[in-house]
């Protein structure tokens, strides 16, 4: 159909930075579109096409590849991260134009929904007339505290008098609850680099979506609105378990992964209602030995049932035949399928590093967290958490920063038992049910979706 006529089939480019946080709620997202009738193509490296332990499209989700100058190898052959980045945008920005072109001919492109990591994204969406769309992964709040150090009205490094922060919109922070990259001054300058030139061009965005919910960042999403068209699309939980209104989307699609689902959920089947402690730290967090120890002794300390993702890179930390001492209890696994894990009734609480999609999900499905930050925006997160939605508790670390055995022990009996973690585990079905409103017909969510899908199906209205 040609442009201009109604219901014109837009075709949306869809390129996440190639880890599994970001490729998640992006193919998510993607997946809404494509119910809504958009044709998408999601564009990954060609190493992580190779070495991807599963993608399941739909008929209208196409899986892509453009290189990131490391075909063989992937990230790990790079010397650095300035390396890897900088070779990105290079052979990135040429291999999506080619892709770009190449697609001229059959099926051309209408718009480029580009992950803000990936700032040159968004220039190439601009050389060939496109419309472009940024695709925030991280909290609005995290994004406002960046936006601030970019603006430099936030100046680093911090004085060490300064014992809070107070930021527009935000409730008022301790250094500790920022960033890793904000507080820890200096830290891995790659990657902050890369996280500050999100905004560098964002000014010629033609939407900026954010994968969180307004009543969950009312007040920093309203705020930042001012200066920013922010538009939030979230959360991108799959709608089977959320509003219900469809019921074929249930798994991610594309795995770095292999989720070992079967041994999961027949053992989380066989356990009784909230009766099992799930304990993930995501997909790169890498936890000290002694960390791990403490986090397996308080495990077993607590004589609750847990469900431990233990990636196979972590796994001689764990404590000589901790599994199989533990074998009544507990069951480890180096991959789970996270959302159906949550979803599960068994789950009673989630031990997490409070990755943004990690929180959002425990969020929407109603679980309960112990928050356990490791860095990056972790700490922002779990101070949300814990302070503002007040569904969680944060365990607190020794002078060496290490969270011990019997604080570990002692979060999860506040969150699971007694009148204590009643507030808590209250919260969490009220969030639920706040995350579904958001998400269902005429939520906020969906009316922004509406909009943005609208306007790439009648771009002359
Ligand atoms: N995840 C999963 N299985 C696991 C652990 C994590 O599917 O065993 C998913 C999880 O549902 C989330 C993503 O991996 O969508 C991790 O993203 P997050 O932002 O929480 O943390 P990151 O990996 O980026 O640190």
């Amino acid at each position: 159909m040609e442009k201009g006529k109604e219901n014109h089939k837009a075709h949306c480019l869809i390129l996440p930075y190639p880890i599994q946080g970001h490729i998640n709620p992006m193919l998510q997202f993607a997946k809404h579109l494509s119910h809504k009738g958009l044709k998408i193509t999601l564009v990954v490296t060609k190493f992580l096409r190779k070495t991807m332990q599963e993608f399941s499209g739909s008929s209208n989700i196409s899986l892509e590849a453009i290189s990131d100058g490391f075909d063989e190898g992937g990230r790990a052959d790079a010397e650095s991260s300035e390396a890897y980045l900088a070779l990105f945008r290079l052979v990135g920005t040429e291999t999506l134009s080619e892709l770009l072109e190449m697609h001229k001919t059959d099926s051309a492109v209408d718009c480029i929904i580009y992950d803000p990591f990936l700032s040159w994204g968004l220039d190439v969406a601009k050389k060939f007339g496109l419309v472009s769309a940024a695709f925030f992964t991280q909290s609005c709040a995290v994004n406002n505290i960046y936006y601030h150090v970019y603006k430099k009205e936030l100046k680093l490094p911090l004085l060490e008098t300064e014992k809070f922060v107070n930021i527009p919109g935000l409730p008022v922070l301790e250094p500790s609850d920022l960033p890793s990259f904000v507080y820890v001054h200096g830290s891995y300058p790659a990657s902050f680099e890369m996280i500050l030139n999100q905004f560098q061009n964002l000014e010629k965005a033609d939407w900026i979506l954010v994968n969180t919910f307004h009543k969950l960042e009312q007040e920093v999403i309203d705020w930042m609105a001012k200066f920013l068209p922010v538009k939030a699309i979230g959360p991108t939980i799959p709608s089977m378990y959320l509003d219900k209104r469809l019921q074929d989307d249930k798994d991610y699609g594309l795995s770095v992964f292999k989720p070992i689902t079967d041994v999961c959920m027949k053992w989380l089947n066989e356990r009784a209602s909230t009766s099992v402690v799930y304990v993930s730290f995501g997909s790169m967090a890498e936890l000290g030995a002694e960390q791990m120890e403490e986090l397996a002794h308080g495990l077993k300390t607590s004589n609750k049932y847990f469900l431990w993702v233990v990636r196979s890179s972590e796994e001689a930390k764990l404590p000589k035949n901790f599994s199989e001492e533990t074998s009544k209890k507990g069951l480890i696994v180096s991959w789970c399928p996270q959302l159906e894990v949550l979803a599960h009734e068994a789950i009673g609480c989630f031990i997490t590093h409070c990755g943004w999609n990690s929180t959002l999900e425990a969020l929407s499905l109603g679980v309960p967290m112990v928050a356990m930050p490791q860095w990056t925006d972790q700490s922002t997160n779990a101070k949300f958490v814990k302070n503002v939605w007040k569904m969680g508790i944060k365990t607190r670390q020794d002078e060496k920063g290490l969270v011990e055995q019997t604080e570990i022990a002692r979060c999860i009996n506040h969150v699971m038992e007694g009148d204590k973690g009643e507030e808590i585990r209250k919260n969490a079905k009220k969030w639920k049910e706040i995350a579904r409103e958001a998400v269902d017909e005429e939520g906020s969510s969906d009316k922004n979706i509406e909009n943005f899908v609208s306007s790439l199906m009648n771009p002359s209205t």
